[in-house]
């Protein structure tokens, strides 16, 4: 029997090995920490849980076909709900609008924002539904040439509708220049490390996805589908090991034969998988002599996408006029992007990600209590900020507008804090830059045939799974990327 060793039990790494296992293969994954997830990780303490990452579950059928390929019907192990609206958008003028995935419901927010503006909205979801047909084709598929690219279908329609245009810019024709529908329908490209301003037209396709096509919750929180993944990986004879980090791939006569664990302890393997980022795989765990195609300048030349700084806040009192998932968009929305992602600064008043689980979910904190999630985009670690200065900054930051969009006693009620920043992600899960949705940013030139590939171009029998390879970031993708993993491998190795 053909032996994989995984490294890393992120998302993508526990879907390979329940995929591999599946396919008669005996799979060992080796985790750094101390419990599986990775960026999909949890904080359980106090009575309260919260996930310390995703929140977002879009495209649940990338989840439900990773089940049924392990022969198991996801929906009979979890229990989901839809979320409808999907988000709240609180704007600083302290006007808000609810995006609904029930369309009649939708159009009324916009006509509330802008009215007679529904039709366009109508318009720009057609448009959204046609990138996400195109896009879907460069999605689900693994890459060997650069003729994989070459489909007629998908050329016409990138030119009809116009996907190679700048994101921001063509909402905000859409919507006729109006600045909080534009924005409300443009920041999805954040899930993907990518400013609005500087994405292409075509990842409009993700607001399609979202709002169109729904988004789901599972009770218990992201964190419940890592316990059943790991409880189904167990059953099936994974090997699970936590605390295991690897310091390097062995590499004899070009193949991938094993890997060293930081304890010195040598594991013999057919074939490895790194699911740790891909970058930092190269640069840190393959000797620069075994790898032509990604030396150290090459990695270094590379786009790397945002971090996060995150404040999650026990409270002990309710907010049942909160949403579930909500947004807030600063007065100088472009400043605050270009921090970001330009000039690499802390962002004067931040946007950020507001999420209360337990408006669904009330067991994920004691009776009584609310969780709140806060998530700000911030320049990565290459932006040498000192986060021993700026996290306290940023904290004050938050907590000022959450007295202003949740509640002004907020700061009395916390009876829980924890926090996690940019240098965590580094030194936790080993995220270079301490990127936070995942470590390589998703432009044109580091998507699809041009991201870095599921397996190595110069080391036999070593593969990736998770973001660093394609199709790229976001649980839905890291999916996406175990079945094309798999795929290639038993092609190649049976
Ligand atoms: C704050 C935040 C919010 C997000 N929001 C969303 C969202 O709402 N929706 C969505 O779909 N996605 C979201 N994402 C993105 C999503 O979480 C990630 O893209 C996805 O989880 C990445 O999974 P992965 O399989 O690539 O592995 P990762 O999660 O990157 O895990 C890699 C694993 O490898 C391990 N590892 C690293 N080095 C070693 C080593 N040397 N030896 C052994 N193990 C090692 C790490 O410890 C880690 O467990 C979010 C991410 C973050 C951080």
């Amino acid at each position: 029997m053909r032996r994989v060793l995984i490294i890393g039990a992120g998302m993508g790494g526990l879907a390979a090995a329940l995929r591999l296992q599946q396919k008669g293969l005996q799979v060992t994954v080796l985790e750094k920490l101390p419990r599986p997830g990775g960026r999909s990780n949890v904080i359980e303490e106090n009575g309260f849980r919260v996930d310390l990452g995703p929140t977002i579950l879009v495209m649940k059928s990338t989840f439900d076909e990773t089940y049924q390929a392990i022969g198991q019907d996801i929906d009979k192990r979890i229990a989901f709900t839809q979320l409808d609206p999907n988000y709240r958008i609180h704007y600083h003028d302290g006007t808000w609008i609810d995006l609904y995935s029930n369309m009649a419901k939708l159009a009324m927010e916009v006509e509330k924002v802008a009215p007679g503006m529904a039709e366009r909205l109508f318009r720009f979801l057609g448009e959204g539904a046609r990138k996400y047909e195109f896009g879907m084709d460069f999605v689900a598929r693994n890459f060997d040439h650069i003729t994989d690219l070459a489909n007629p279908t998908a050329a016409l329609r990138l030119l009809q509708t116009a996907s190679y245009e700048n994101l921001y810019q063509q909402v905000s024709t859409f919507f006729q220049g109006n600045d909080k529908l534009t924005k409300a329908f443009s920041f999805h490209s954040m899930f993907l490390g990518l400013s609005p301003f500087d994405a292409l037209a075509m990842y409009s396709l993700i607001t399609y996805a979202d709002l169109a096509r729904g988004m789901w919750y599972p009770m218990g929180g992201i964190y419940s589908i890592i316990e059943d993944m790991v409880s189904l990986a167990r059953e099936m004879g994974v090997d699970l090991r936590m605390n295991m980090p690897v310091e390097e791939i062995c590499i004899e006569q070009g193949r991938a034969v094993g890997v060293k664990l930081e304890s010195g302890e040598i594991l013999l393997a057919d074939i490895i998988i790194s699911n740790a980022d891909l970058p930092y795989t190269y640069r840190k765990l393959i000797p620069a002599r075994h790898r032509r195609h990604y030396p150290d300048r090459s990695l270094e030349k590379m786009h790397y996408a945002c971090s996060g700084y995150l404040l999650y806040l026990g409270i002990d009192r309710k907010y049942p006029d909160m949403r579930h998932q909500a947004l807030y968009f600063s007065e100088d929305y472009r400043a605050n992007l270009d921090a970001i992602f330009k000039t690499k600064t802390l962002p004067k008043e931040p946007s950020f990600h507001l999420n209360n689980p337990t408006i669904t979910d009330p067991g994920l904190a004691p009776e009584g209590h609310s969780l709140l999630y806060i998530l700000a985009p911030m320049p990565n670690l290459s932006a040498k900020l000192g986060w021993d200065q700026a996290a306290p900054i940023l904290r004050e930051q938050l907590l000022g507008q959450l007295e202003r969009i949740v509640d002004p006693d907020i700061r009395q009620h916390i009876v829980w804090e924890r926090e996690y920043r940019p240098t965590d992600f580094e030194q936790d899960i080993n995220a270079v830059l301490g990127t936070a949705f995942g470590s390589l940013a998703q432009g044109f030139f580091q998507s699809s045939y041009f991201r870095p590939h599921n397996k190595a171009r110069d080391i036999k029998g070593l593969y990736f799974v998770g973001q660093g390879t394609y199709p790229g970031i976001g649980m839905p993708m890291v999916l996406i990327s175990a079945q094309l993993v798999t795929e290639r491998i038993v092609k190649e190795c049976s």
